[in-house]
């Protein structure tokens, strides 16, 4: 064990994820807002962030890193610098300005302009997962308003509007999908309030008592609306998504959303291409943002009990949690075995006492606990215990391997 957990949560959390994700070992706040991951935080932030790189890719989105530190005058060029409040700004020692990156636009589109000529340059998808920065006016609830946040943000560019829309549509899905791989319903409204005069755009939201967002939603199917943003609807009145069931009320946490920038950024770059018939012209862009940290944290909201995390399989730090009760050899043996056979395993070999580690197994959250002692090695094997399930059973070496292999 790396890191080991606190006997008691820090003081100043409110939130859940606060409170585990610093007391389980897997962060620790720098400041408000600004947090470091630890061995276990980061293990499950890179299975996130690989499932959000799959669906990305699955829809033919362009992996790249671009940077963090930007000059001031492409934030100067759209007009960012003075009307982005969140944006952080800092001078060099030679006096020059510089932002830290809030959002990437303005690097994607000059960007991409190198890259496109023609129509046939067209469409084209760039996407990253790279550290945002936002001067917040109050960073709160854990990771899930962060000063300092990874952001999933792609970025695509079409010839016309029927193009655009189609692909919109794949990442409403794409996006869809990767919130149901993580273990979450996401619920989606339309900000534009299904108005067809104005921009679409969509948020995706999870209910969750640790969010910011007021939303209406309806539990036959997908639909939700920011009542923040739009006053149409009421508490009761039936869901315009699909007419079965009515709207009720719940905070939610906003970890997606997509939009339609039109023109704005393609012109301010004069990013254009020339058309098949010899024309410049100008594409057509949208942007789609995924709060990978912000994820990470309403997972935990929404995956604990009283004793700890609950991870989900698949993005677990560990799948199995082994405990070594004054068992050397024979954990050493097993330890080994799992990991040859490629199963992700954390081993307490501490010389504290079983309750100790039982609390520590269950605070972690790893999905399988499997404990040796005298009395598991006497009744024929080791004791396997699923998180989520109160009663253990013991079985034997191989049987372990087929039960945690599946
Ligand atoms: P919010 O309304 O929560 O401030 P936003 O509209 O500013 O979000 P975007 O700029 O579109 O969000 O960013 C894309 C995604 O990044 C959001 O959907 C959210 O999941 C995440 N995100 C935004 N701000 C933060 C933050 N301060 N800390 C952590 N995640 C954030
Ligand atoms: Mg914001």
């Amino acid at each position: 064990m790396m890191v080991v957990p606190l006997k008691t949560p820090p003081k100043d959390a409110e939130t859940v994820n606060h409170k585990l994700l610093v007391q389980g070992g897997f962060v620790r706040q720098l400041m408000a807002g600004v947090y470091t991951y630890l061995p276990f935080g980061l293990r499950v932030l890179k299975k996130i962030e690989n499932i959000v790189r799959e669906e990305m890719d699955a829809i033919g989105g362009e992996e790249v890193l671009m940077p963090m530190l930007h000059p001031a005058e492409i934030w100067k060029t759209s007009g960012g610098w003075d009307s982005v409040d969140v944006l952080f700004k800092l001078k060099s020692r030679t006096g020059k300005d510089y932002a830290l990156g809030q959002s990437q636009e303005e690097v994607v589109t000059p960007l991409t302009k190198e890259f496109v000529q023609s129509y046939r340059d067209l469409p084209r998808a760039v996407y990253h997962i790279q550290w945002k920065f936002r001067d917040e006016l109050r960073a709160k609830s854990g990771i899930l308003r962060g000063r300092e946040f990874l952001m999933k943000d792609m970025y695509s560019f079409h010839t016309n509007q029927e193009d655009f829309e189609k692909f919109y549509e794949e990442a409403k899905q794409a996006y869809l999908k990767i919130f149901r791989r993580l273990g979450l319903t996401a619920k989606t409204t339309e900000a534009s309030g299904g108005s067809f005069s104005e921009k679409v755009s969509y948020e995706f939201e999870v209910l969750t008592d640790a969010g910011e967002a007021n939303i209406l939603y309806c539990d036959s199917c997908d639909y939700c609306v920011n009542i923040d943003d739009i006053n149409t609807f009421r508490e009761g009145d039936t869901c315009p998504g699909c007419g079965k069931d009515t709207l009720k009320p719940s905070l939610a946490a906003e970890v997606g959303n997509i939009f339609d920038l039109g023109q704005k950024y393609v012109r301010a770059f004069d990013l254009s291409y020339i058309d098949a018939d010899g024309q410049k012209k100008y594409p057509i862009m949208g942007c789609y943002g995924i709060g990978v940290t912000r994820t990470m944290g309403v997972i935990v909201e929404k995956y604990n009990d009283e004793k700890g995390i609950m991870w989900p399989d698949n993005i677990a730090p560990f799948k199995v949690h082994l405990i070594d009760l004054r068992q050397p050899e024979k954990s050493s043996e097993i330890y080994k075995g799992l990991l040859e056979a490629k199963i992700e395993v954390l081993l307490d070999d501490r010389d504290i006492s079983p309750g100790e580690k039982f609390a520590d197994a269950d605070l972690i959250g790893c999905p399988f606990r499997v404990v040796i002692s005298e009395k598991s090695l006497a009744q024929g094997g080791v004791e396997i215990k699923r998180r989520s399930e109160r009663e253990s059973k013991i079985v034997s070496q191989e049987e372990l391997l087929n039960l945690i292999g599946e």
